[in-house]
């Protein structure tokens, strides 16, 4: 079949490289695509909010914050507790009689900007003030408990009434090293997240995911497509953080480095409703990516610089690098965006899939670039503990 993915990203890269080694695949069309996406398919102009995944109703998970907390109200579904508001004066009245640390959230789409993770109620309010300020968050917040435990994504295919699931990773959302520095949009990842044994993730499963998609088919807003899940593991078990409507960027680059089998039959089974005896198989090796960003990310950066030894980088035993914002410009490779490679890679262990592209990252020549040096420096310590 001909195939049109939409999108320039590492994610895309990763997906098309996946997409265009199935047997399925006759043709693979990306809108607008980069310069390591060209390889794998023809990069096309095409307008791409013109498309097609979840529905806008099922997509309200991702959307809006409250209606995701009362849905798992009504379903039983573990989250942090809430309340809903819709001025400033009653949610800081909350705050006050709930004390902190507690998190205080615009309810729409924020670009990351929405969450306020506050230590002290004073920092609370503000929370409440900065988001009531600011026109484009609207005045609906939620106000919740705050969790503890280690964060860990789960992905999970879903047909509207099936759920199979992908793979777990844990990103790096800080700039800097040590978890340092402001927020972007993920500097690294690996999969699988150790956190998510195979226990946990089956509570995932029949706790959150489940019942979720349930909810939505009886709502009359079934969920078909990729829906990730930002869990906390809690003492108690995994509560849900919240949904996002797609699959994740960094994590999709080490859920394809481990995917076996053929991801285009699965999606499309997600679309025909046919993932009730589906399943997937992975390579049990976990696999790490590290971003190279421009410098200044995610601030101000330059766009434009040459990027040399990608060939040689590539060659590193179990590497693949994907391409995320960058443009070719006749043989060469140029800057085009914030985070611009993703240098990935699979070992036996994290330690080595972590050796192996950091091997590859010092043969890449880019004087303008920039990455974290420690991915996957959480799992690389459990390993070392256990050995
Ligand atoms: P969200 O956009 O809802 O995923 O929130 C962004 C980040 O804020 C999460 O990845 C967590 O690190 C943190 N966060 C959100 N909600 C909570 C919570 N209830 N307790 C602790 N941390 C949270």
């Amino acid at each position: 079949m001909n195939i049109l993915l939409l999108g320039s990203g590492g994610r895309e890269h990763a997906l098309a490289w996946k997409i265009a080694a199935s047997p399925l695949t006759d043709k693979l069309f990306c809108a607008p695509g980069n310069a390591g996406i060209a390889r794998e398919a023809e990069c096309v102009a095409l307008d791409i909010a013109d498309h097609i995944g979840p529905t806008k109703a099922a997509a309200q998970l991702e959307g809006s914050k409250g209606f995701t907390k009362d849905l798992c109200r009504a379903n039983d579904i573990p989250t942090a507790a809430y309340e809903r508001f819709s001025a400033a004066a009653p949610a800081k009245a909350y705050v006050r009689a709930q004390g902190a640390p507690i998190v205080v959230k615009a309810d729409g789409l924020a670009a990351g900007k929405g969450v306020v993770v506050a230590a002290t109620v004073a920092e609370a309010e503000a929370a409440i003030d900065m988001i009531a300020a600011q026109a484009d968050l609207g005045s609906e917040f939620v106000v919740e408990e705050f969790l503890t435990g280690e964060e860990a994504s789960f992905f999970v295919l879903s047909d509207g009434e099936n759920a199979v699931p992908l793979a777990t990773a844990q990103d790096h959302k800080r700039v800097f090293d040590g978890d340092r520095g402001p927020n972007t949009g993920g500097m690294g990842a690996y999969s699988p997240a150790p956190v998510m044994t195979p226990q946990m993730s089956e509570r995932a499963l029949a706790e959150i995911v489940r019942p979720t998609i349930a909810a939505m088919k009886k709502l009359g807003t079934p969920y078909k497509g990729v829906l990730y899940a930002g869990l906390m593991i809690t003492a108690a078990g995994p509560k849900l953080i919240e949904y996002n409507v797609r699959f994740g960027d960094p994590e999709t680059q080490v859920l394809m480095l481990r995917l076996m089998s053929d991801l285009v039959t699965a999606l499309v089974a997600s679309r025909d409703g046919m993932l009730k005896s589906f399943d997937l198989r992975w390579y049990p090796d976990p696999a790490l990516t590290v971003v190279m960003a421009a410098k200044g990310y995610p601030g101000a950066y330059k766009k434009g610089s040459v990027i040399d030894g990608l060939d040689a980088a590539g060659e590193v035993e179990g590497v693949e690098i994907f391409h995320a914002g960058t443009k070719a410009d006749g043989t060469r490779v140029l800057s085009n965006g914030g985070r611009v490679l993703n240098v990935s890679a699979l070992g036996k262990t994290v330690a080595q899939a972590q050796a192996r592209a950091y091997q590859a990252v010092d043969k890449i020549r880019w004087p303008d670039g920039f990455c974290r040096r420690d991915i996957g420096w959480q799992a690389v310590k459990r390993e070392k503990e256990k050995a």
